[in-house]
């Protein structure tokens, strides 16, 4: 086998089979059949904090797990999902 592939998630990679095609998951990423877990390599993502500087809001994301903290009147109000959550996500999606 020559293939391999890079899992990059916080939780270990899983093989599923659904409609005949073999998936990684968590990240339901799509792979050749035949892939053995020992064709996957784990990379685990740095925990890290990003703050935004500009923002008089404190916002955190933490992109291995997407989650996000925003301490803003609009974190509360869409549930988590502010302006600025939404702008370090894109940010960080970007990479
Ligand atoms: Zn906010």
């Amino acid at each position: 086998m020559s293939w391999r592939y890079d899992h990059r998630e916080f939780l270990p990679p899983n093989l599923v089979q659904f409609n005949g095609k073999t998936y990684i998951v968590p990240g339901w990423r799509r792979v050749a059949k035949g892939t053995r877990l020992s064709n996957i390599r784990h990379v685990k993502p740095q925990i890290s904090e990003v703050p935004v500087p500009t923002s008089k809001y404190k916002t955190i994301y933490y992109p291995e797990s997407g989650k996000a903290y925003c301490d803003c009147m609009g974190y509360f109000r869409s549930k988590g999902n502010c302006k600025h959550v939404k702008a370090l996500k894109l940010e960080n999606n970007g990479q």
